[in-house]
């Protein structure tokens, strides 16, 4: 708008001019120079003045341009220099996650000489190197990534990884404090702190852990569960072993609340309600694990909250536990023990019959044995307990590594596997194990 007012001003005043000029043509300008007189038309004079004042402005404008000219020839160097550079990175980042680690390297050569040190290319340099085996030369580039803040926490998280590669813990949580007070809760740190809590058996830091995880949404929901299920769990078996039931009912229940059907949360609640005198919720939560699986601990839970004061007793009892799960193999082994314990030949025999049909190696022979006894002596030779039963009990197993452990855990102290001890996915190949005669 401006440019367009000044551009008007100046076409009238010119037009106003030439108009003058040509309106006066004996205006006229004297002077001399080298020796001559001129006479010239005023209007004439003042046309050339304009064009020596065009021809300079021109002059002066080329000048500018081939001054400069050699800082634009520079900077589009640059700017090709910097290109190429750029082309090499992503060759090189390409080459990395194909894992190509010749041209990997190469191509971080190229980068780091066209582009100097800029974060992405210290990155591609110690990545490349590690993939070509060279953990000390990514350690040492790693180590200069962490005097650079834009890099620092990029290059603690290299070193990291190498310190958990070499099984270093000393190195791994001094490196692990310095990214923290960096970057707190990045996802790929609450998962170490995961990992090494659990196995550090410092469960409730793995617990903090994945409740941070799960708070930022970094695990799906199915997982966080399944976790804090776990680490709960893991808490309720150790205050049970420093006999605190209270404490491990109060874990069991978030653990349950976590996962309503966690096996080794269900067994452990039934046994904690138990040692706390509340019998009825004792019987209904080992109910709960024996519809899953049937157990010697949760059968023995089962019929101590029960308290029966005869066979008869403890055969109605029998009778309700196994209604959770009638066909499982354990069901049919209690019904016919109990048959056997309160008297009842017929039933003890049907009962025995059919888990011999089972075929399955659980020791109906020894039941057998018993039903022959009763028959020839009126008398069971060998009750259990009223509180008791002759199930054997199944050791749990690493699902991983196959190590058996004495009780139930959160991480494996073999092979350091979460989640995979459990008790073994088939009945046990051997005949349980007779108890003593009850003289
Ligand atoms: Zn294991």
């Amino acid at each position: 708008m401006i440019r367009f007012l000044l551009f008007a001003v100046v076409a009238v005043a010119l037009v106003a001019l030439a108009l003058m000029f040509s309106q006066n043509p004996d205006w006229t300008a004297q002077f001399k120079a080298f020796g001559y007189q001129m006479t010239l038309p005023f209007g004439l004079m003042v046309f050339l003045g304009l064009l020596v004042l065009w021809a300079f402005g021109w002059i002066y404008f080329l000048f500018r341009r081939a001054l400069a000219m050699p800082a634009e020839v520079a900077r589009n160097a640059r700017i090709s220099r910097q290109n190429r550079g750029y082309k090499a990175l992503t060759q090189g980042l390409v080459a990395l996650s194909a894992g190509d680690p010749d041209e990997a390297e190469k191509q971080a050569r190229r980068a780091t000489k066209l582009l100097d040190e800029t974060p992405a290319t210290l990155l591609l340099v110690a990545q490349s190197a590690q993939l070509n085996g060279d953990e000390d030369a990514a350690a040492r580039y790693f180590e200069t990534m962490t005097e650079q803040p834009e890099t620092a926490f990029l290059g603690l998280r290299g070193l990291v990884m190498q310190a958990v590669a070499r099984g270093d813990r000393k190195a791994v949580d001094a490196l692990l404090d310095r990214a923290r007070k960096i970057r707190p809760n990045a996802p790929w740190i609450l998962e170490l702190d995961y990992d090494l809590s659990l196995q550090n058996g410092r469960i409730d830091n793995a617990h903090r852990a994945v409740k941070r995880l799960s708070n930022r949404h970094l695990l799906p929901a199915a997982e966080a569960a399944k976790r804090l299920a776990l680490a709960e769990t893991d808490m309720a078996f150790r205050a049970a072993t420093d006999d605190n039931w209270r404490k491990a009912v109060d874990h069991c229940r978030r653990a349950l609340s976590e996962e309503a059907d966690f096996l080794p949360a269900l067994g452990l609640a039934a046994r904690a309600y138990l040692e706390l005198g509340h019998h009825r919720k004792a019987r209904e939560l080992a109910g709960q694990a024996w519809a899953q699986r049937p157990t010697s601990r949760v059968a023995t839970t089962f019929l101590q909250a029960a308290t029966p004061e005869n066979a008869t007793a403890k055969r109605a009892a029998i009778t309700d536990l196994t209604a959770h799960n009638e066909t499982a193999l354990f069901s049919l082994y209690l019904l016919a023990e109990a048959a056997i314990e309160a008297g009842d030949r017929e039933a003890a025999a049907v009962a025995i019959d059919t888990l011999s049909q089972s075929g399955a190696p659980v020791g109906f022979s020894a039941l057998a044995l018993r039903l022959d006894a009763l028959r020839a002596r009126g008398v069971d030779p060998t009750p259990t307990p009223l509180t008791g039963h002759s199930l054997p009990v199944e050791p749990l197993v690493c699902l991983n590594c196959g190590t058996e452990h004495d009780h139930w855990r959160a991480v494996c102290q073999h092979c350091s596997a979460s989640g995979m001890i459990a008790l073994p996915t088939r009945p046990p190949e051997s005949p349980p194990k007779m108890l003593p005669p009850a003289l």
